[in-house]
């Protein structure tokens, strides 16, 4: 039996949704449509200082005002935290995760003092200032409480999976065109947050398994964070969904309408009065 469509709509309730989300979203449902399979609805709230209820209620309230429905229940990300640290622990095991102890400005400086700084498409790779750190110095920092996030060990993480003979690795879009995973594009990242127990990497990766995402439908924006969601999904041995990373709504779209109304949030639209249809016709969808 074929495998059911299934796709999600993953915005992070820090604000209210633009029209970019709404063409996301869009992307997302009719494609569930085309395909008589489902788009799940995901709240990306791990950042708990930044996440409000009240977004999340706006999210749902301009989804129903553009005519999209999401099957099933909302997934809240803030309800897992237990299940993330669980896929932490099994990468700490493997031995691919280090403590980074570094400030944003800590790695800045060292950057700006490196005549070879790594860099790649999104700007400079974390230069690995805490990769060496042994044990005792580690402790010592511990005992400090100095707080620290966790970051992928890229390089082992690698040679894990080519020591399985599974590298490289490959993922499909939605015209079955094929992809090599490039996981050194964006460095050592960060997969436990300081002020949270997980980041976007980790608890996607581990959300878009959980819920049986067969296609992950996203901005051109996230296109080289899914060569890192690939290595990680090699590592915890989940399949790899199929990826359409759509086109990002540039602010000549909505122009027109954005004239009358003033502001780029749905809502602002719906406050001056505009129609779904309106909407829907200026992002090019009927
Ligand atoms: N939460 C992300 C955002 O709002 C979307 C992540 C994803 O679709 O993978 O941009």
């Amino acid at each position: 039996m074929d495998q059911v469509f299934r796709t999600r709509f993953a915005p992070s309730p820090t604000g209210y949704l633009h029209i970019g989300h709404a063409y996301s979203a869009l992307t997302a449902y009719e494609a569930a449509i085309k395909a008589d399979g489902q788009m799940l609805l995901r709240i990306e709230d791990i950042d708990t200082g930044r996440s409000r209820p009240e977004f999340e209620a706006a999210i749902t309230e301009d989804l129903d005002w553009l005519g999209i429905a999401w099957s099933g229940n909302i997934r809240r990300q803030s309800e897992h935290f237990d299940d993330y640290k669980h896929t932490l622990d099994k990468l700490d095991e493997l031995g691919l995760l280090y403590p980074c102890f570094c400030t944003r400005k800590e790695i800045a400086l060292e950057v700006e003092n490196s005549a070879n700084a790594p860099h790649g498409p999104e700007g400079y790779l974390y230069p690995g200032i805490c990769k060496s750190l042994n044990r005792s110095e580690i402790a010592s920092l511990n005992e400090c409480g100095k707080p620290f996030a966790l970051r992928f060990n890229l390089e082992r993480a690698v040679k894990f999976i080519k020591a399985k003979d599974e590298w490289p690795l490959r993922w499909f879009d939605m015209e079955e065109r094929e992809f090599t995973a490039e996981p050194e594009l964006l460095g050592d990242v960060v997969l436990a947050r300081k002020d949270t127990p997980t980041s976007y990497h980790l608890a996607v990766v581990h959300d878009d398994h959980a819920q049986a995402i067969t296609h992950v439908i996203r901005g051109q924006d996230l296109v080289h964070s899914t060569h890192i969601h690939r290595l990680l999904q090699a590592i915890l041995g989940y399949d790899p969904p199929h990826y359409h990373h759509h086109k990002l709504i540039t602010d000549k779209v909505g122009e027109k309408l954005a004239k009358s109304h003033n502001a780029r949030t749905i809502r602002s639209y719906r406050e001056k009065g505009a129609r779904p249809g309106e909407l829907r016709k200026m992002l090019g969808f009927i």
